[in-house]
């Protein structure tokens, strides 16, 4: 009874010691910046970006809507293009250089994409997906979140700052892909290989990615902006099963092509991939803990004892297990042409979302472990395949000056390391750089991230003003 008593007792104290221990990850004596006044014209150039329908498609380019992009960004950035090197990749495209003072200094490079996804459903849009209209304080249009804002976003900065005659010391890069939605293959592929090939090493390179969330987790009150340190890797599995004969369907044998396959399928969601609490999740909770409210704090602070509990409860949720786990997605399915004939052929294919730590190899073994039937052939599809990103650090000077910004732009939020669950063009930056991030600089809710790829996808005009403060000061920041 007394060691019992004893033992409690030296939990709680425990507890309490690593809650009081864990303190807060924000930077101290960061001030916020005076917000600069824009007008009503850059919100103009925006709108004029959104209504131009850049659609990525799989096999073909609608080269019009690219040549009309490039022509309204030469015609609204005339400064940025007399003073950045311009360089076309596979035409559409584009690398800018802007020169710094010291050779010596790493350059940074910036990237995003001008292409969007085609529309699935036009009816289901309250305002025409490219009409840039300005309703309620929203600018309404297919690629206002994704990814126009960022490019956008980059010109206006770059050109404000050009015009106050700022010079940055180190090289300053923007790199655009028009492929993005599609793989990304004519741009960020090649002009990954293009700095490759050059030489060129960059001291962080910043891409989309996540966003400033409100709401984001249970006992955070203010907005959690996020910087994905990590992406996900992807795989297609092909499962395959080609039996010699299928047979009568009034006498079936025992096992069938599609029982075979099912059950294979079966077996691989009842055994979901291991969760783990590491990486960019783990830096999640230790940068938002410490500001939440002190049942959250203590379990995250004491994560040695309560490890189980918090992946239970973010297993509940499809979202938030997609950041502990390799997850399982079986998507095609097809086998049978008759009612009464038994098929001997059946294929199915399962997507997996690869968590760091594990690879395309690794998720192609277990799975054959699991499926353990030598009938079912296992292929990996390797032109989509990659294996997730190296984890970037949190230490590093790309990731101090990304948070330092944030602190100075947006006050209001906390920030935190992230993993991107989606893939997105930066996966082609690691072999130039150590330090690979990703963050869109938006303050939006959970619905709002529904309109990305969806219906109704829109901006406020605050936020896309607030992406402009964002980037100049993220120049200046990085440009010493
Ligand atoms: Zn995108």
């Amino acid at each position: 009874m007394v060691i019992g008593l004893v033992a409690i007792l030296l939990l709680v104290i425990i507890f309490a010691i690593n809650t009081f221990r864990f303190t807060s990850k924000q930077l101290a004596r960061v001030e916020p910046i005076e917000k600069i006044q824009l007008d009503d014209r850059c919100t103009q150039r925006f709108i004029s970006a959104v209504q131009i329908p850049t659609l990525s498609y799989h096999d073909h380019i609608d080269t019009l809507a690219f040549q009309q992009l490039d022509t309204l960004f030469q015609k609204n950035y005339p400064l940025l293009y007399a003073r950045m090197h311009f360089r076309a990749v596979n035409q559409f495209s584009h690398i800018y250089k802007w020169k710094g003072k010291d050779p010596s200094l790493k350059p940074v490079l910036l990237i995003g994409h001008t292409d969007v996804v085609p529309i699935e459903n036009k009816e289901a849009w309250e305002e025409a997906p490219f009409s840039g209209k300005v309703k309620d304080g929203y600018i309404w249009g297919r690629g206002t979140l994704d990814d126009k804002i960022n490019v956008v976003g980059l010109f206006e900065a770059a050109t404000m700052l050009m015009q106050e005659e700022f010079v940055p010391m180190r090289d300053i890069y923007f790199a655009f892909g028009h492929d993005e939605e599609v793989g990304g293959h004519a741009g960020a592929k090649s002009i990954a290989k293009y700095f490759e090939k050059e030489g060129i090493q960059f001291e962080y390179v910043l891409d989309e990615g996540l966003v400033i969330l409100k709401e984001a987790l249970d006992g955070l009150e203010p907005p959690l902006a996020m910087i994905g340190i990590a992406e996900k890797g992807f795989t297609n599995l092909k499962l395959s099963i080609n039996l010699e004969a299928g047979g009568h369907s009034a006498m079936p044998p025992a096992k069938t092509a599609i029982g075979m396959l099912s059950n294979a399928i079966a077996n691989l969601s009842n055994q979901p991939f291991p969760a783990r609490i590491d990486g960019a999740t783990r830096g999640l909770l230790e940068y938002a803990g410490p500001e939440m409210t002190w049942l959250n704090r203590a379990l995250f602070a004491n994560l040695w004892a309560t490890q189980s509990l918090i992946k239970n409860s973010l297993g509940k949720d499809a979202a938030a297990a997609a950041l502990i786990r390799t997850t399982t997605a079986p998507t095609i399915f097809n086998s049978g042409i008759k009612d009464n004939i038994l098929p001997s052929q059946a294929v199915a294919t399962v997507n997996f979302r690869i968590l760091p730590g594990e690879t395309v190899q690794s998720v192609k073994e277990r799975v054959e472990n699991i499926i353990d039937n030598e009938s079912i052939e296992i292929t990996v599809d390797e032109g989509i395949s990659s294996d997730p990103s190296p984890v970037s650090s949190t230490t590093s000077f790309g990731f101090m000056v990304l948070q330092k910004t944030l602190q100075e732009t947006y006050p209001e939020t906390v920030i935190a390391p992230g993993l991107v669950t989606a893939a997105t063009d930066s996966r082609n930056y690691a072999p130039v750089s150590n330090d690979v991030y990703r963050f869109t600089p938006v303050c939006i809710n959970r619905d709002d991230i529904k309109r990305i790829h969806g219906s109704n996808e829109r901006i406020s005009v605050d936020n896309y003003h607030d992406a402009i403060r964002f980037y100049k000061r993220l120049i200046e920041n990085s440009a010493r």
